[in-house]
């Protein structure tokens, strides 16, 4: 498989000649589709010919594919219409990521492998992250790709890697622990889980950054600007971000810059489309719908023209000097599940995080959106840091909400201290009652 030598290519070019996607690497992707009889009707539909490796306006002509059509089959249809692995080729099975709905369920063929394996490597490459490296895992291991493929990709790269899973798999004090004697210099894990590990190393009398931790490696949620100057400041390190789905594999990460994801392109083919417009592409730099198609790991459930949920923009250039500048670089505007509407009014999760966590005064927050007799209602928890003034900041963040979104929560001020005992991941902290989707 030419992919997984890329890595060295790319590194030795210094970025340059990235191959064009599509038409280069397109055929085993449409090859697996028409094994699949739920991606061969949307061949046929689309008028391609078996064999055929349509240009890209073509390509367009196939309808995308999104989690409720998938949704719309039973488990028995999923399995016999869009997976073409048999039994002996399935190596593993994955859950879908996001938190919308029921989760559905993935097989991935041993064929995958060498190319998922890459998409994660690069990761860690473009970080900085090499040989000599030990890094604390803390990503879930489960059903979850992330935890198990990151120690893959560390296995490739001559990286030490410690498997600890989430604070489900290994209690937070623990990997506290972990982290103060085995002094790992690199962190993998989600953001808000780190975050968390902060406040209970400081609930024990240690200094998150005499840890050592030099690189922060998250994905999988969202990183508003507050988080993750919250996080750097803390732990002295530097927070990068990759970005990735469980229908295709890691898709990319941060620069140095800081401005989005360079794409795996000669991996994955990624479009910008209208979702209202018929799925038309959006020119370069407009935001739109993410819609990708996995053009190697393929060899299990062959999707085409994925529709993600997330909305970005696309970008040819970056200003960064790095070997993967070559690819195009993604900017992520949010996903388009990240809102609550709370008295008609549109407040989106990250948003509103944000807004939390740069009043100084916040260590940490959860917050419900509830529907009560009255309509719905929003109610955030707060826990302030120990020596705050608890009125004042409490006052701030009423007066900030008020302002951003002409809503009067109702708050809970808590002094910081009441949930450090628990090993509860703190990613999960924007609820919904009473309804369906958050
Ligand atoms: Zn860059």
């Amino acid at each position: 498989m030419v992919v997984c030598r890329l890595l060295a290519v790319i590194r030795s070019s210094g970025g340059a000649g990235v191959p064009q996607a599509f038409e280069t690497y397109g055929r085993t992707a449409l090859a697996n589709a028409w094994r699949s009889p739920f991606f061969r009707s949307r061949l046929l539909e689309a008028g391609i010919a078996e064999g055929e490796v349509p240009d890209l306006e073509r390509f367009r002509r196939i309808r995308p594919t999104t989690k409720d059509d998938l949704r719309a089959l039973t488990a028995e249809q999923f399995q016999s219409e869009v997976v073409i692995a048999r039994p002996a080729d399935v190596a593993t099975v994955w859950r879908s990521g996001g938190v919308t709905g029921r989760p559905l369920f993935y097989p991935r063929a041993r064929a995958d492998y060498q190319a998922i394996v890459e998409s994660f490597s690069r990761v860690l490459d473009m970080v900085g992250v090499g040989a000599g490296d030990l890094m604390l895992n803390s990503f879930p291991l489960g059903t979850h790709p992330l935890g198990h493929m990151f120690c893959y990709a560390a296995q490739s790269l001559g990286v030490g890697c410690i498997a600890a899973g989430s604070g489900a798999n290994t209690p937070t004090e623990v990997q506290v622990q972990l982290l103060f004697d085995c002094r790992p210099s690199v962190f993998a894990g989600l953001a808000s889980y780190l975050m968390h590990m902060g406040h209970v190393a400081e609930a024990r009398g240690l200094v998150p950054r005499d840890a050592g931790v030099k690189v922060v490696l998250s994905s999988g949620e969202p990183l508003t600007p507050a988080k993750r100057a919250r996080i750097e400041a803390a732990w002295g390190a530097r927070l990068l971000n990759a970005y990735g789905m469980s229908e295709c594999s890691m898709m990319g990460a941060e620069c140095e810059a800081r401005d989005g994801f360079h794409l795996w392109t000669d991996m994955f083919l990624v479009e910008i489309l209208d979702a209202d417009r018929d799925w038309a592409p959006v020119p370069e730099g407009e935001l739109g719908t993410v819609v990708a198609t996995p053009l190697h790991n393929s060899h299990a459930t062959p999707f085409l023209r994925w529709v993600s949920g997330d909305i970005a923009s696309l970008h040819a250039t970056c200003a960064c000097a790095g070997p993967y500048r070559a690819f195009p670089r993604l900017r992520l505007a949010g996903r388009a599940a990240g809102f609550s509407k709370v008295k008609g009014i549109n407040v989106g999760h990250q948003e509103l995080e944000d807004l939390l966590l740069r009043v100084d005064a916040v260590a940490d927050f959860s917050i419900w959106v509830e529907e009560v007799d009255a309509g719905d209602r929003l109610r955030i928890e707060v826990e302030f840091a120990p020596g705050a003034d608890q009125e004042a900041a409490a006052g701030l963040v009423t007066e900030r909400v008020r302002a951003a979104y002409e809503i009067r929560p109702p708050g809970v001020w808590r002094p910081r201290t009441s949930r450090y005992g628990s090993a509860t991941c703190a990613s999960d902290r924007v609820h919904a009652h009473g309804r369906g989707q958050l």
